[in-house]
């Protein structure tokens, strides 16, 4: 499946600039700074970073900006920055940040969405509405107030039915329901997972989208916005089959072996999604499900594809994503290669709750042919959560090699290597006083 490459065409016009100055807008513990960092640093453009963090790890690299990203002096305080010295491009990390982002962007005239695109983009019921209106195919959906009579509201609903929070990401709160007492205790689960949250906005804690189960096929796909035409980085295959209950990512394996009609398809129907939400600039990670009927958008984000999963690009067009998204957000947009061979990912997922003891076999399942290599990212000791109230994956392992089905072969092996030995979480109530 050929890439689309439109940066070289459009990259004409973009005005070049000689000494770029990127805003990069993160929160505290946004695991791309480091990344986007790295990528500023070889393209010798300065970076402020605004993020809420008190302890900057980049002292050296960039300059730091504390600020407090959800306040509405935000804006003012980054444009005082901007007087002092300029940027030439923003780039916001996450979700929480997009249209913070774009309204900044947006007063300095640079490459920008339009902050509501961008809120379109961070808020799932603004974001079905906006794709619903455009005529681009989504589920049936409806938003339930969780602080109102719920069993109620739930009348009317066709099964399988997902709730899922209005903003939280990484499958986080999704629950698949298969009759009206599971779509009922979904909705009880997920207002606990919200009233653990920090949220800003009160709406966000007391609402659920419960929409309709999509079956078939999943894809994500990575691309990159250049004044409203999409450059496709990626379309990666989910090859293990995402029924539910719960949606753990796991394989994600580039080129995507389905057929290059389908793949037009995904890419049409992403494209139309970009453009019923107002997408015009910037990244996109877009999920689509393939149904019988044709494709169904899952959600499209106006940032990178999540966790470390982002490298996997780099294997493919010859740039770091953030290479690309800095480059293109400071006016110098890069060529993008075709990528080459294949590569994947396997989000380790936590299986069970509990405290990890140790993972076991971890030699072993780098030896595997084309394992390029593994991450673990929680520490011993630490409690596991698996979905749908945790946030994590135990850690990342990444293969490379000519063909989609290598890679996929090679992580799975890999995975079969780790053995993940789990503790029991003791909790303070279990205690019995020590008999004596
Ligand atoms: P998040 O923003 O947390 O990633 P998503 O809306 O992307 O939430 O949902 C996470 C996963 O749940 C999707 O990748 C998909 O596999 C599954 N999912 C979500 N909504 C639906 C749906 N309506 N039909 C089928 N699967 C769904
Ligand atoms: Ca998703």
């Amino acid at each position: 499946m050929p890439v689309v490459l439109p940066a070289e065409v459009v990259a004409s016009h973009y005005t070049r600039k000689a000494h770029s100055r990127l805003l990069l807008i993160a929160p505290p513990n946004s695991y791309r700074t480091v990344a986007y960092l790295e990528s500023a640093r070889q393209q010798g453009v300065d970076v402020l970073v605004a993020s809420e963090g008190k302890h900057s790890l980049v002292g050296e690299i960039a300059s730091g900006l504390h600020v407090d990203l959800s306040s509405p002096d935000a804006l003012d305080i980054l444009l005082d920055a901007d007087r002092d010295r300029p940027f030439s491009g923003v780039v916001a990390t996450d979700d929480t940040t997009v249209e913070l982002g774009s309204r900044i962007a947006q007063a300095l005239d640079l490459p920008h969405n339009e902050p509501q695109a961008a809120r379109n983009s961070r808020y799932k019921q603004l974001s079905r509405q906006a794709l619903a209106d455009a005529g681009v195919p989504v589920p049936d959906f409806r938003v339930v107030n969780l602080c109102g009579d719920v069993a109620g509201q739930c009348t009317g609903i066709s099964f399988p039915c997902v709730v899922k929070p209005l903003s939280l990401s990484a499958s986080r709160g999704v629950i698949r329901a298969d009759n009206r007492e599971e779509l009922l205790s979904a909705c009880a689960r997920v207002e606990a997972i919200l009233a653990g949250e920090d949220m800003s906005d009160a709406c966000l804690r007391s609402q659920v989208l419960v929409e309709s189960f999509v079956s078939g096929p999943e894809v994500a796909l990575e691309g990159l916005l250049y004044q409203g035409e999409l450059a496709v980085l990626a379309i990666f295959d989910k090859p293990d089959p995402l029924q539910g209950p719960y949606f753990e990512e796991t394989y994600y394996v580039t080129p995507s072996r389905h057929e290059v009609a389908l793949q037009q398809q995904i890419i049409a129907t992403v494209k139309a999604a970009c453009a019923g939400m107002g997408l015009r600039e910037g990244p996109v990670h877009a999920e689509v499900r393939l149904a019988g009927s044709g494709c169904v958008i899952i959600e499209v984000a106006s940032r990178t594809i999540g966790g470390e999963c982002a490298r996997l690009l780099a294997f493919g067009t010859g740039h770091s994503l953030e290479a690309l998204v800095i480059a293109h957000a400071v006016g110098n947009p890069l060529a993008i290669r075709p990528p080459e061979g294949a590569a994947g990912v396997l989000m380790i997922p936590i299986q069970r709750a509990g405290i990890l003891r140790r993972i076991e076999g971890i030699t072993a399942a780098r030896a595997v042919p084309f394992i390029e290599d593994i991450l673990i990212s929680i520490r011993e000791g630490y409690e596991l959560v698996p979905l749908p109230e945790g946030s994590s994956y135990l850690g990342f392992m990444f293969a490379c090699s000519a063909t989609p089905e290598q890679v996929e072969a090679a992580l799975r092996a890999a995975h079969d290597q780790l053995t993940v030995v789990v503790g029991p979480l003791l909790k303070i109530e279990d205690r019995r006083p020590l008999q004596g």
